[in-house]
């Protein structure tokens, strides 16, 4: 068998079991094992199969066709250009999160030019805070998490990225662990409603930590904390940027003008049109 033909048999293997993206699906795990970019792929796919290649496709393919994600198998996620180290113990990075990325690099290339303190919570692998250290090279970054087995991972995404020098991680509740306020709070916190975290895809509901999906109740459990403790950790005329669920921009607004009173409160919207990320300018 060729490698192209193992691939299209592997695809129709994922579509046959209601994995979206098939093929391209097959392809990621193809190249994993072989360690080979798509055009090296694609320029393979007349090589014969060799039965160790053939086992340990077929075992990818088997995981994945019980749901687990292709990041978490591969251990690997592309984030804003840059490849992120993954396991089980964090949340994949989304693309719409790119979203909290560009703002909070717009905000520090017209407001904070001059010097910027950055505190990403939750930071899960570390993307938002390593693609805005990568980003703004004038920037440094506090990044927090509550989980130890999460700062493993970011802390090895820093030093891949070479950023390490930049970006300090800390273990902790919230901002919690903060040791100065900052300019700017970039977070992407866990705001699914309970109720709802069986209703995700398996991919999702099955693989993913709920600790960083599960924002309570309401979903906007952390959200609320946050900005309970916002105010005190930011510096002067500083900006918290905070993503949300497509139809939690009125509740988060309404509570952020309870916090912030005399702020600057405003939500952007996604590349599919859906409320994303609310910003609070103080
Ligand atoms: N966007 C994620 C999802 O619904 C949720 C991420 C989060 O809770 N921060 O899959």
């Amino acid at each position: 068998m060729t490698l192209g033909e193992a691939l299209a048999q592997a695809a129709k293997d994922l579509a046959a079991n209601g994995i979206d993206d098939a093929r391209l699906e097959a392809e990621l795990l193809l190249r994993h094992i072989l360690g080979l970019d798509r055009v090296a792929l694609y320029t393979s796919l007349e090589q014969t199969v060799t039965p160790e290649q053939a086992a340990a496709f077929s075992a990818l393919i088997q995981r994945r066709i019980t749901r687990e994600p292709a990041a978490y198998i591969t251990g690997h996620k592309e984030f804003f250009g840059l490849d992120f180290q993954l396991a089980r113990s964090v949340l994949i990075p989304r693309p719409e999160t790119e979203l909290l990325v560009e703002k909070a690099i717009d905000l520090a290339g017209t407001v904070f030019t001059q010097s910027c303190l950055i505190a990403d919570v939750g930071t899960g692998c570390g993307a938002v805070a390593v693609a805005l250290a990568v980003n703004l090279p004038h920037a440094r970054i506090y990044a927090t998490d509550i989980s130890s087995a999460a700062l493993e991972i970011s802390s090895s995404n820093c030093l891949r990225h070479d950023v390490s020098d930049r970006v300090t991680l800390l273990q902790g509740d919230l901002l919690g662990p903060l040791p100065e306020p900052v300019h700017l709070i970039v977070a992407n916190l866990p705001y699914v409603r309970r109720s709802e975290l069986v209703e995700l895809s398996p991919e999702i509901s099955k693989f993913e930590p709920h600790l960083a999906l599960s924002g309570g109740a309401d979903g906007l459990r952390m959200i609320g904390r946050l900005m309970g403790q916002a105010g005190r950790n930011l510096l002067p005329s500083g900006a918290v940027l905070l993503e949300i669920a497509h139809d939690q921009g009125q509740a988060v607004c309404e509570m952020a003008r309870r916090y912030f009173p005399d702020s600057e409160i405003g939500v952007v919207v996604d590349f599919s049109g859906l409320d994303r990320v609310v910003s609070i300018l103080t």
